[in-house]
């Protein structure tokens, strides 16, 4: 029996397992995390004191101190049945990174000793050569090294029998350049922080911190493990490179905010009691739009944690959906002609004396802050649309951006109806001769339309990839297998630039003698009439909206290796070097990786659809159409007439030429990548790979194979079908 029929003739013997009841999730929520509250317990008050002040305000932990720490959290980790422990870190494959020690070691006399030093707690030296480095470091010197993150703290996973410390960690080279995803995220932190702090500070002098909060919804399919593992497309590339539409689809819309099928629900409960005890504050779970697609979210948090737990969410849904005999699929597009999954972050600024800057305020004086900081977003977004669509590049999510499901390639921002208002109102009422009266009834006509947003819940537009929803901007365009820090660090950096630049030029009205508030106003209108171009309220998937932004001037890049060139404009480089996030040489290195990635992908998947269609789609085909040629044959030689075996003829026809149409293309693809693995420079090799290989054939090829699947005996087909995937569970 063929693999598909195996995987279908077992799915009815899973065992669900809903009956099992999960305990109270107060109960266990950050039992398996090292934080403050668990280190007080474990620590000295000088370990506790020390550990707390490099987490709140980032201040350096001395060696002697550090022993402590880790000498505490070993004895937590023990308590757990913990043996190993890992620098967990984050580099730029995508995908989490650990190497396990013990600590188990032995001293010099032979004796079995368990041991967890600041040495091993601060510092590690992965064998960084593998991991990608867009030539920063030659393979001879591959050299880097992880150092601990305080400010994320240490879990425990288990792994069958195992449990392993993971201490957070960013992953730099040994001549200073970053070589993950963390460490750029935690200067852009830093860097927004002090510049919002100096624009707070007009408005209350109180704070002395802004932290940038991050709720990101993750959407992901859930097909069975049998199932998935007959489709190799699915295991090398997250993808159905092949594959006809069911007969039925989503068009039903029975699926979306439906009941939870049972065997998923029983996933859903076991992966969110492993994200409880690692801390990961889940909320929301839902079915999505397209068959078997789902989404959970979590309540926000602090940026770096945020980022944190959703690359951990990711690795614990993978880790536990087998047990369950299911798979999950983070890819923006395993499935053709349905929705794809997206990330949406929802982004905002929290002062540490508790205002949400982008939520409007109670009072006249707070809603001019409000509105400083939502025309600041917008300009920022505005300045640096190009910045923004490149930090969601990626070969999946090029399957995404554009599809008629998701938001366009193009980055504009949507804000709703009343606050369109308030941005026409200041336009128009603000002045170069503006007195202090024109100033306050301004204000407090301001705040009198700004409440009525609170009864403006309908007015949210789906379609755009930037939208204010409230009290948050809510980032829709990001990919669904995205590390989030890459577009915070982006979307960080630009507020903080825009930022600097606003508080410059109202430092500049001031020192002229306008009062404060005025020159504030003043600038606010400059900036709402500067970034007109990018607020957009419309249907974004609509095809006049193309034409409309293009009549613009806003970019709109549908493919990676173009939207990638926005890291290396002189404009960009200038940002990053500037507010310290990136050097010039990790940025280029930076650009080469992310082409890199791309190549590799596109790479794979034409090798993929090659040797599927070979070895799995024409063998069944042609065995078809033997047994048609046969027939016909047959029928022709027992002299019935012409009419008797038309319609076989007529379908020997078709599959006939099928076969022969994708066996041809699959050789001109194969040579046509040949000419590209000749280029040697990579942006040009990644075009290259994107105009020559993937446009020309991906599509064309999986044409003809799908018209095939339609044709060739079901028994004979290898390949689970659209149908069985998405709705056999
Ligand atoms: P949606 O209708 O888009 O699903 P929700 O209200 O469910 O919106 O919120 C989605 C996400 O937004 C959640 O993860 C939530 O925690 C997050 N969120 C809410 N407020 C903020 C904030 N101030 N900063 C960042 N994220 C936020
Ligand atoms: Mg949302």
């Amino acid at each position: 029996m063929s693999l598909r029929f195996n995987a279908i003739s077992e799915l009815h013997t899973y065992n669900t397992d809903v009956g099992k009841i999960t305990p109270k999730i107060t109960e266990v929520f950050g039992s398996h995390v090292f934080n403050l509250a668990t280190a007080r317990k474990f620590l000295s008050d000088e370990a506790f004191k020390s550990l707390k002040a490099s987490i709140n305000a980032g201040q350096k932990i001395d060696r002697n101190v550090a022993n402590q720490i880790a000498t505490g959290m070993r004895a937590w980790a023990e308590t757990k049945g913990v043996t190993h422990y890992t620098h967990w870190f984050q580099p730029l494959t995508g995908t989490t990174a650990e190497k396990h020690d013990s600590f188990f070691t032995l001293k010099g006399d032979g004796t079995p000793i368990e041991e967890f030093d600041s040495g091993a707690l601060i510092q590690q030296e992965p064998d960084a050569s593998s991991f990608p480095n867009g030539g920063l470091r030659a393979t001879f010197e591959a050299r880097g090294y992880t150092a601990w993150d305080p400010s994320s703290p240490p879990f425990i996973v288990e792994i069958g029998y195992g449990r392993t410390l993971c201490i957070p960690t960013i992953f730099i080279a040994y001549t200073g350049e970053s070589l993950d995803y963390k460490a750029p995220l935690l200067k852009s932190i830093d860097v927004l922080n002090k510049a919002a702090v100096d624009v707070c500070n007009y408005f209350d002098r109180n704070v002395q911190k802004v932290t940038a909060t991050l709720g990101w919804e993750q959407e992901y399919f859930v097909v069975d493990e049998g199932l998935f593992n007959a489709r190799p497309d699915l295991v090398m590339t997250g993808r159905t490179v092949y594959g006809h539409n069911s007969a039925k689809n989503q068009q039903l819309e029975d699926h979306y905010f439906g009941a939870i099928p049972e065997r998923v629900y029983a996933f859903m409960r076991d992966f969110e009691n492993e994200c409880y005890k690692l801390g990961i504050p889940l909320r929301t779970r839902h079915n999505e739009v397209a068959p078997a697609q789902f989404e959970c979210a979590p309540i926000y948090e602090e940026i770096n944690l945020a980022v944190d737990h959703n690359t951990l969410l990711m690795d614990t849904m993978s880790r536990i959906a087998p047990r369950h005999g299911l798979k999950v699929l983070f890819h923006e597009k395993p499935f053709a002609g349905i929705n794809g999954s997206g990330k949406h972050n929802n982004w905002s600024l929290a002062t540490d004396t508790g205002i949400n800057l982008l939520a409007p305020g109670k009072t006249p004086k707070t809603n001019l802050m409000f509105l400083t900081f939502f025309v600041n977003t917008i300009k920022a977004v505005h300045d640096y649309a190009d910045i923004l669509r490149a930090s969601i590049a990626s070969a999946p999510n090029d399957h995404r951006l554009g599809a008629n499901e998701a938001p366009p390639a193009i980055i504009s921002v949507f804000i709703g109806k009343y606050l369109s208002q308030v941005l026409e109102e200041v336009k128009e009422r603000v002045s170069k001769k503006m007195d202090e009266q024109d100033e306050s009834m301004l204000k407090l006509d301001i705040h009198k339309t700004i409440p009525e947003l609170f009864m403006d819940n309908t007015d949210r537009n789906r379609t755009s990839p930037f939208a204010f929803t409230g009290n948050k901007f809510e980032f829709r365009a990001v990919g669904s297998t995205a590390n989030c820090a890459n577009p915070m660090t982006v979307l960080n950096t630009i507020m903080a630039q825009t930022l600097k630049q606003f508080k410059k030029e109202v430092d500049a009205l001031i020192e002229k003698g306008e009062k404060k508030e005025i020159a504030i106003m003043q600038v606010i209108r400059e900036y709402i009439v500067a970034s007109e171009k990018v607020h957009f309220e419309g249907d974004g998937y609509s095809e006049a909206w193309e034409k409309e932004a293009e009549k613009r001037g806003l970019p709109n890049l549908k493919t990676t290796p173009l939207a990638l060139d926005a890291m290396v404009t002189d404009k960009n480089k200038k940002l990053f070097i500037d507010n310290g996030i990136y050097s010039l040489s990790e940025l280029e290195a930076r650009h080469e990786i992310e082409l890199e990635k791309y190549i590799k992908k596109v790479q794979i998947e034409g090798r993929i659809m090659g040797e599927m269609a070979t070895s799995l789609i024409l063998p069944p085909a042609i065995r078809y159409q033997t047994l048609l040629s046969q027939n016909i044959r047959g029928l022709k030689e027992a002299g019935v007439s012409e009419e008797a075996y038309a319609n076989q003829k007529q379908i020997l026809d078709k599959i006939s030429e099928h076969i022969n149409k994708a066996s041809d293309l699959v050789e001109q693809m194969i040579e046509a990548r040949k000419i590209c693995n000749a280029i040697e420079d990579t942006r040009t090799k990644a075009i290259a790979y994107e105009s020559q290989v993937k446009a020309q054939f991906f599509d064309q090829i999986r044409y003809h194979v799908d018209k095939l699947e339609l044709l060739v005996d079901d028994r004979e087909w290898y390949l689970p079908k659209y149908r069985e995937l998405l709705f056999m569970r």
